[in-house]
């Protein structure tokens, strides 16, 4: 048995990722084969048995306050944003099945034909039975963001940490992209992530998490084996928790 699959010790995850994570280098919109590559990241964690929820922001494709700020009334445009979601968890849907997974999304906003409305219990009857559980429609609510909805769902479906996958291998004390001398840290307490304003996700999200001790592990999806190698305990990351 590898290395990395003797030691993950984790039963079920929530892996959060930006709409943009899905666009590679196009700058908008949804890139398959990036997609694809995702998909196939998700498959190695899904093959050790762990359990998967999911949840996919829309950002590559519509952001509520851009929409706002370019006049759009603000919940409309938050509800576009949803909807975007929405396409982002379909097309992951279609990438994980190529690969032989069974996948569910799970709509906050109800629209039978394309996905399944969230019912509770039935998503964790899903995961059980080893299907991928992809969250879509955030929270369903207007002025919320993806972040949230992953804590939310996270909590709900019993998840023993969320996985943030960025383009960063975790948080640092400034952004690591404009400072060559930015610092990264291995933990940090949901405290400073709030006081310190350090971007992990907004403070909706960090506080769901922090009332709820649920760990936030923050590392790059770029790295190739990355996801699984994280659950390992491998590779670098940081971990947000109390
Ligand atoms: N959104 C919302 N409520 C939610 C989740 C998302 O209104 O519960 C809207 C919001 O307008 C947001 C957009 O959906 O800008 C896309 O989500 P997000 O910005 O979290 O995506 P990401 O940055 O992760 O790609």
């Amino acid at each position: 048995m590898p290395e990395s699959q003797s030691k993950v010790t984790f039963k079920r995850v929530m892996l959060k990722i930006s709409g943009e994570a899905l666009m590679g280098d196009q700058g908008f919109g949804l890139h398959p084969p990036t997609v694809q590559r995702i998909a196939n990241e998700v498959k190695s964690v899904h093959d050790l048995g762990v359990e998967i929820c999911m949840v996919i922001g829309g950002g590559n494709i519509f952001r509520g306050l851009q929409g706002s700020a370019q006049g759009m009334e603000r919940t409309t445009a938050d509800y576009m944003g949803m909807l975007a979601t929405v396409m982002n968890a379909l097309a992951m849907q279609s990438a994980l099945e190529e690969l032989g997974i069974h996948t569910r999304v799970i709509s906050a906003i109800t629209m039978n034909e394309v996905a399944e409305p969230y019912i509770r219990r039935r998503a964790v009857r899903h995961l059980e039975k080893k299907r991928v559980c992809i969250f879509a429609a955030g929270t369903g609510n207007p002025y919320f963001t993806t972040d949230t909805a992953a804590t939310l769902r996270a909590n709900e479906m019993a998840c023993e940490a969320i996985f943030k996958g960025t383009k960063v291998d975790g948080v640092y004390d400034k952004d690591p992209a404009k400072h060559a001398d930015a610092v990264r840290y291995d933990d940090v307490t949901y405290d400073d992530v709030l006081q310190k304003r350090l971007g992990v996700m907004d403070a909706s999200a960090i506080a769901l998490a922090r009332d709820n001790s649920l760990p936030i592990i923050v590392f790059s999806l770029d790295e190739p084996g990355g996801f699984k190698g994280i659950l390992a305990g491998e590779g670098t990351y940081t971990r947000v928790q109390g």
